[in-house]
């Protein structure tokens, strides 16, 4: 079940179901292949399967915050900037120390670890040679020549297939019986990211384009009111905060590259460029920056209100 909406990566869903039956899960994955083919699903799935009372049911509110990043025993780290640094690292490792908080164990993401310098992929060596009972580390990269080899050694590798357009597309129609227009839409809209693809297809899809759609007006507004306003709608639904946001980022940035004379990826939904007149790109970045700082919050459990209400007035 956990691992219903890893498509197109059969190879990789055998292997961790196999490795969850034979309770032989691995303290330290490296998952790599190309952008947007699923590593973080899998990562996300994995977690799911180990720590939801079902087995990954996907509907238990323990799935449902694994899925939103919102859950205490799951993290999510990556780099910022260039370089994942050695303070990274130690907060890492930080975490690495606390028991549990809820689940039976706890998950650590790694993306981009090709960003791991000599300093910082020492700092973990310690996690990957001493890991705590329950513990488990997902190292995600598309650059796998690139992991330092210490770390990349320690680890179980797992290759992900490139999941071309055409099939994720495919995969889409038939997951959620959409038609090949709107499943493609969603694909471009996600960033080629096929779980946020999902959820757009869902029923209640629709009122989160209409909320990014909405932040990008709000933001175009010099109304306090109209953002403060847009913040109140949104935070209504914490469980679904995570990717609007998520999305008013991919609009947000897509008009950022138009508003730079960039080629454009053509991901951009018709009505964005409406929504988002009268955004330089100065105001974009800001927004773009305002985002982020909403997102971060939100990962470290801010509530809902005050999420947005930070957007709203940043
Ligand atoms: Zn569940």
């Amino acid at each position: 079940m956990a691992f219903e909406s890893l498509l197109g990566q059969p190879y990789v869903s055998r292997l961790l179901k196999s490795a969850l039956a034979g309770k032989r899960v691995a303290s330290a994955f490296l998952f790599f292949g190309p952008p947007a083919c699923g590593k973080k699903t899998a990562a996300l799935a994995l977690a799911k399967a180990l720590f939801c009372p079902q087995g990954g049911c996907g509907q238990c509110n323990t799935c449902k915050r694994i899925e939103h990043r919102s859950h205490p025993d799951v993290l999510v780290f990556k780099p910022a900037g260039q370089v994942f640094k050695v303070d990274q690292a130690r907060a890492l490792l930080h975490e690495a120390s606390l028991r549990p908080f809820e689940a039976s164990g706890r998950l650590f993401i790694l993306d981009q670890a090709e960003t791991l310098n000599d300093s910082s992929g020492n700092a973990l060596l310690k996690l990957l040679e001493e890991p705590q009972p329950g513990q488990h580390l997902v190292l995600v990269t598309t650059q796998p020549a690139k992991v330092l080899s210490t770390i990349a050694s320690r680890c179980q590798p797992v290759r992900f297939s490139p999941l071309p357009e055409v099939v994720a597309v495919r995969l889409l129609m038939q997951a959620r019986n959409a038609t090949e227009a709107k499943a493609l839409e969603a694909s471009r809209l996600a960033g080629g990211d096929f779980s946020a693809a999902l959820e757009l297809l869902k029923p209640d899809g629709q009122t989160k384009m209409d909320l990014a759609l909405g932040l990008l007006e709000a933001a175009a507004s010099p109304s306090k009111i109209k953002k403060l306003a847009w913040a109140q709608e949104a935070c209504l639904d914490k469980e679904e905060l995570p990717s609007v946001l998520a999305l008013a980022g991919v609009m947000a940035r897509e008009l950022l590259v138009r508003a730079l004379n960039l080629p454009a990826s053509t991901h951009l939904m018709p009505q964005a460029p409406e929504h988002g007149r009268g955004l330089s790109p100065e105001h974009l970045e800001a927004l773009l920056a305002a985002i982020a700082k909403a997102q971060e919050a939100l990962r470290h459990h801010v509530t809902a209100p005050l999420a947005t209400e930070i957007l709203a007035l940043t």
